[in-house]
């Protein structure tokens, strides 16, 4: 586990390069948020967050993030990491938002479970944008449907998207064409459906800038932030 001051320098370096990437591209550094991913680390890394003045972190398992939850408060958490079906009424309540959504019986059980609690969850479709078999999210073509759907869901707030993009370091405009492809297809459903769906949150610490070429509007970072943790 690195020491605050080096997360603190991380940090420093990480808004740099997204600064840098935004003037390339002309965008606004603000419209581009960071989310720092904890998982792997223990709490004292979300503690770091917390004291540079970042109010969210993204964690993959829910265990691990309900454990983390235990120890902090006063920090939104965001689940990015696969949920099954059966764990859906560990996450309300207890997450600020899903950014997995990825299939119509997850999307239903999640319908029920935030009616039963009266309040209204807020959601990301996860779109599989590089169309990997092995990889979770929808499928590019599977998206208008899960979409149409999730719009009935009068207890779902479906704020966006967001994909992880085949890991071809050598190769960078691979992980732009999924960007951009998702970015489109954002584009085209927001016509479509006359709905806002602002939120994409795609781009990782190895493809941060074609992640904000695309468009990206959340950066989920773990390893640029944090280092490389083996184990
Ligand atoms: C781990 C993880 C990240 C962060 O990846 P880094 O390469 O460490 O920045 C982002 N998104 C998801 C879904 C992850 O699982």
């Amino acid at each position: 586990m690195l020491t605050e001051n080096e997360f603190k320098r991380n940090l420093a370096m990480v808004k740099e390069r997204v600064g840098r990437f935004c003037e390339e591209f002309d965008r606004s550094p603000e419209d581009v948020t960071l989310l720092p991913v904890t998982k792997k680390w223990p709490s004292e890394a979300v503690r770091f967050c917390m004291n540079a003045g970042i109010d969210r972190v993204g964690e993959n398992r829910v265990q691990d993030a309900l454990a983390k939850q235990e120890e902090l408060e006063g920090v939104a958490w965001e689940l990015i990491g696969h949920l099954q079906s059966n764990k859906v009424n560990q996450v309300m309540g207890r997450f600020d938002r899903l950014q997995t959504v990825d299939s119509p019986k997850l999307l239903r059980k999640l319908q029920s479970a935030a009616e039963q609690r009266d309040l209204r969850f807020r959601i990301l479709i996860q779109v599989n944008s590089g169309e990997d078999p092995a990889k979770f999210g929808l499928m590019m073509d599977e998206v208008d449907g899960l979409l149409e759907e999730g719009l009935r869901c009068a207890n779902l707030l479906i704020e966006g998207f967001m994909t992880i993009a085949p890991y071809a370091p050598e190769d960078p405009s691979v992980a732009r064409r999924a960007f951009d492809r998702l970015r489109s297809l954002r584009d085209r459903l927001r016509e479509d459906f006359k709905v806002d769906l602002d939120e994409l949150s795609m781009g990782m610490s190895g493809d941060l800038r074609e992640a904000i070429g695309a468009g990206s509007t959340m950066i989920r970072v773990g390893s640029a932030l944090f280092g490389e943790r083996i184990d």
